[in-house]
């Protein structure tokens, strides 16, 4: 290599190294990373490209338009090859997990009779819209004391109902991180011929997506995995012709109309790019510093619980959902803000909507514990150190509770959180 090329590589691998150290030092104390998580220097980039360079619109004739179509077209390929999905056409851009939930219940109850199964524990984009476009049609199958669908309960409901038009159930949990035995419920509506969606929007990022494909409807969040925020995609499956998210123009085949955001999907596609090659390192190393903060949480705090501590498939290497032994969880939250952490009351839908947490409903805890709960969630590049200072945070925010003088207030009902984070 001629020495003047390897100069300005070896300057651009350092001016790269010392970007990635500034982001790792502004994201020391975030563990909020379930609600969502900073933009990758890789999206950014490729967004950026892309809006410079392929910012004409994907419909027009001319040559320029047809080279978004096509990158457009390349984009899908990506998608679906991760997933392990055949068709690459199985694939459509849009703006999330909410709108691919939306659009996938919404099409379901548009177009076939039957009945539609959700875990209890599926997020509000599930839980909610169910009950807004299906009304009676939808069963809620029960969830464990550690918050894992109940496998029999699935089982024996698919067993007794004669009419099922969708069952659907999450890769991973928002709020605890706990597995759900999707692939399990993947074969026992193909022995059925049950159509399943499964909203990937926790897994993809955190753990391998090949396989994913196999599910008949995917949901995936760009923001959950460094992507830009109103970005994400869906998979549908080949003979849902007639799936329409938005209509309007002709756009993806009539199934999501509106200007297709190419920038958006190329800035998702690098940040996940990215990821999928580093997973099998960030899952070794974060679950091992998981591991040892709860081991020294429930050292310190006495009483202090873990919810899905015995999930069958474990969780997220990345989650930890405590309930707290004493205190509400706001108060918590702002004493670890002012030591420079973020973390979340849990079910930061419930924050500052007095929503209480799902998880926590489903696996029947009272109100008063819904009100102590906080959840942790890491990142790729979080180290052993941020979690040392987080521990040490707890610590510090639970003696000073405890001298305090208050009393811990154990309140009937959860507390509005000021944490305005996730759902
Ligand atoms: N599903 C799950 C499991 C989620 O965690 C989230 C985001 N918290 C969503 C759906 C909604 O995602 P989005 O923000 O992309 O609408």
């Amino acid at each position: 290599m001629p020495s003047g090329t390897s100069r300005a590589h070896g300057l651009h691998v350092s001016l790269v190294c010392s970007r990635d150290l500034r982001h790792r030092d502004r994201m020391r104390g975030y563990f909020d990373y379930n609600a969502t998580t900073p933009v990758s220097e890789a999206a950014v980039d490729a967004w950026r490209e892309a809006s410079v360079r392929h910012w004409h619109n994907a419909s027009s004739l001319y040559r320029e338009g047809a080279a978004v179509s096509r990158l457009l077209e390349e984009a899908q390929s990506d998608v679906a090859d991760w997933l392990g999905a055949e068709d690459p056409e199985r694939v459509i851009f849009d703006s999330g997990a909410t709108e691919a939930n939306n659009a996938i219940l919404s099409h379901v109850a548009r177009t076939r009779p039957g009945r539609v199964a959700v875990s209890a524990v599926e997020h509000p984009s599930i839980a909610e819209c169910a009950r807004g476009v299906l009304g009676g049609r939808v069963d809620e199958i029960p969830v464990d004391a550690d918050g894992v669908l109940q496998l029999e309960a699935m089982r024996a409901y698919l067993a007794r109902e004669a009419d099922v038009a969708l069952v659907s159930v999450m890769a991973a949990n928002n709020e605890s991180g706990v597995i759900q035995p999707w692939r399990e419920v993947l074969s026992l509506c193909r022995e059925r011929g049950i159509p399943f969606h499964c909203d990937a929007a926790q897994w993809i990022g955190k753990l391998p997506a090949r396989g994913l494909g196999e599910c008949d409807y995917v949901t995936g969040s760009a923001h959950k995995f460094g992507g830009p925020k109103g970005a994400g995609f869906l998979l549908v499956p080949e003979e849902a012709r007639d799936f329409r998210s938005l209509l309007g123009g002709p756009q993806q085949e009539g199934r999501r109309a509106g200007t297709e955001n190419y920038p958006a999907v190329a800035g998702m596609l690098a940040a996940w790019r990215r990821l999928e090659c580093r997973l099998p390192e960030c899952a070794a190393s974060g679950l091992q510093h998981r591991t040892w903060a709860e081991g020294a949480l429930e050292e310190q705090i006495p009483g202090l619980r873990i919810v899905g501590a015995g999930a069958v498939e474990g969780r997220l290497w990345n989650t930890v959902l405590f309930i707290l032994p004493e205190h509400d969880n706001r108060r918590w939250l702002t004493r670890l803000n002012r030591r420079g952490f973020a973390v979340s009351t849990g079910s930061a839908c419930s924050s500052g909507k007095e929503n209480p947490s799902r998880v926590l409903q489903a696996i029947g805890e009272d109100f008063a514990a819904m009100g102590r709960t906080i959840r942790v969630s890491s990142g790729w590049d979080t180290a052993r150190s941020d979690w040392e200072g987080l521990v040490a945070a707890f610590a510090a925010v639970h003696a000073e509770l405890r001298s305090s003088g208050e009393q811990p207030r154990h309140t009937g009902k959860p507390a509005a959180s000021t944490n305005a984070g996730e759902w």
